[in-house]
């Protein structure tokens, strides 16, 4: 049977227009699978917050999840259905779930094989040991939106009690601890009620939002802030939210104390003990607004206290030309050692107590080995540092003993996480396993 010409000359174009999506579809699988296997092996499989659950057999594959995602490359198409391929990297804006036309996204804390601690909290945000409240993502919710708003929320119920509750010499209304979004707003509002507080954090201003990479655009929706009004922003770059609150910060007059960590909050009869890292404080009511990224852990050794020593890279720019040592053998060490070492002039060395990368993802142990081999970075496995002196480090490598010339020292040896701290003060939480 002859073909007729005219469908060859239409069909042959949709035919190739066809293979080449299908080609397409089969190369992005492939991607996407890559990196949710990378992630597998490095470990990298449990979201901190709010996340997206996919359901297979409501999946259509048509990607509407993959364009909402404001934090981009979260989800992927694998073999036509969408599935969370970053877990970590998720924010829980949720927009993924509004997206999607079939309702096949449900967003839930927490997974069926690690729980999530969320903890219990009235409409008013107070915990379970009267007084003391929290706001913000160690509530469980993500997003600068959700913080401001509950900082907002839980200072005006802390200003509703503050004048019922006996007081005395020296004893604030209120403790805020942490100076993040939720804080930022709390304190805000404590001006605005005129509250008798402090504000406290571990760090510096801005909270988690300070810690993003360099640039990043930051998405967030118009949220209140006590004294100043809407804040209108829809996608902003990091650096120019920061300068904001910052503006807002001098004009209100805030002044939070900075690099003072909470260690132990206490009940004293009617008001609260609160022991900071440089003080101590006494309190009618302490607001908990420290976020769910915890706290860096220490190596514990002499000389820690130096100056010189971080525990997170911000600006790899400030390391050129020095002498670096960075600890740590998962992700954010390998990053900060190879992006240190990207810089002109940097001597980089890298230290790690375990003898192979394995908590990494491939792509950074990969562009670490080749860093290793231009000879850009020295690799010191099997090794731990002894002391840390204003120009040198003592490491122990097996038997023997090193002293290395060095400017500046990153410490990414994970964290502490704020569980321990709610459990040490009291406040009961609820496991959640994949529900919301
Ligand atoms: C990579 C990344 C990208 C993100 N992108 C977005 C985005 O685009 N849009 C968005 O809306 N959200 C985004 N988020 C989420 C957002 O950053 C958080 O939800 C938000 O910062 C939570 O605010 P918070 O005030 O509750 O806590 P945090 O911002 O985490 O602030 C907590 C503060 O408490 C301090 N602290 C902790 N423990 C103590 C202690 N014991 N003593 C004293 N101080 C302490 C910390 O130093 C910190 O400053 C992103 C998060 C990450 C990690």
């Amino acid at each position: 049977m002859a073909i007729d010409p005219l469908l060859l000359v239409y069909a042959l174009p949709l035919l190739a227009v066809w293979a080449g999506w299908v080609l397409l579809a089969k190369m992005r699988s492939a991607k996407a699978r890559a990196t949710l296997e990378d992630n597998r092996q490095a470990g990298l499989t449990e979201p901190a917050t709010l996340h997206p659950v996919i359901e297979p057999a409501l999946c259509l594959g048509c990607a509407a999840c993959i364009r909402a995602c404001p934090e981009k490359k979260i989800l992927g198409l694998i073999d036509g259905k969408a599935v969370l391929i970053e877990p970590t990297s998720c924010v829980g804006h949720g927009a993924c779930a509004t997206a999607c036309p079939t309702d096949a996204i449900t967003l839930v804390f927490g997974s069926a094989t690690r729980g999530v601690d969320i903890p219990l909290l009235t409409p008013e945000f107070e915990t379970t040991v009267p007084g003391i409240y929290i706001a913000g993502e160690l509530g469980g919710m993500g997003l600068i939106k959700n913080a401001i708003e509950q900082g907002r929320q839980a200072i005006a119920g802390i200003a509703r009690k503050a004048g019922h509750m006996p007081g005395g010499e020296g004893v604030l209304d209120v403790l805020i601890v942490g100076c993040g979004p939720a804080g930022i707003a709390a304190s805000l509002g404590a001006i605005e009620r005129k509250l008798s507080f402090a504000t406290v954090d571990q760090d510096s201003f801005g909270g988690t939002v300070a810690h993003f990479p360099r640039g990043k655009v930051v998405m967030t929706s118009p949220a209140t802030l006590p004294i100043i009004g809407e804040m209108r922003f829809g996608e902003v770059s990091k650096e120019h939210l920061l300068a904001y609150w910052e503006g807002v910060q001098q004009q209100t007059g805030l002044k939070p104390r900075f690099e003072e960590q909470v260690t132990a909050v206490t009940r004293n009869g009617g008001h609260f003990d609160i022991t900071t890292s440089k003080a101590s404080y006494r309190a009618k009511m302490v607001l908990l607004a420290i976020g769910r990224r915890g706290t860096p852990r220490p190596l514990g050794v002499p000389g820690e206290e130096l100056g010189k020593v971080v525990y997170r890279l911000i600006d790899p720019e400030q390391y050129i030309g020095k002498r670096v040592l960075v600890v740590g053998g998962g992700d954010s060490a390998l990053e900060a050692a190879i992006r240190v070492a990207e810089q002109p002039g940097t001597t980089v060395a890298i230290s790690y107590r375990g003898n192979s990368y394995a908590r990494a993802r491939a792509k950074n142990r990969n562009r670490l080995r080749d860093l290793v081999q231009e000879g850009r970075v020295r690799e010191m496995l099997g090794s731990t540092v002894s002391k840390i002196e204003p120009d040198a480090v003592i490491m122990q490598l097996a038997a023997e003993t090193e002293t290395l010339a060095n400017d500046d020292v990153i410490i990414c040896a994970g964290g502490l996480m704020p569980n321990d701290f709610l459990n040490a003060t009291g406040i009961r939480s609820e496991t959640k396993f994949g529900t919301v």
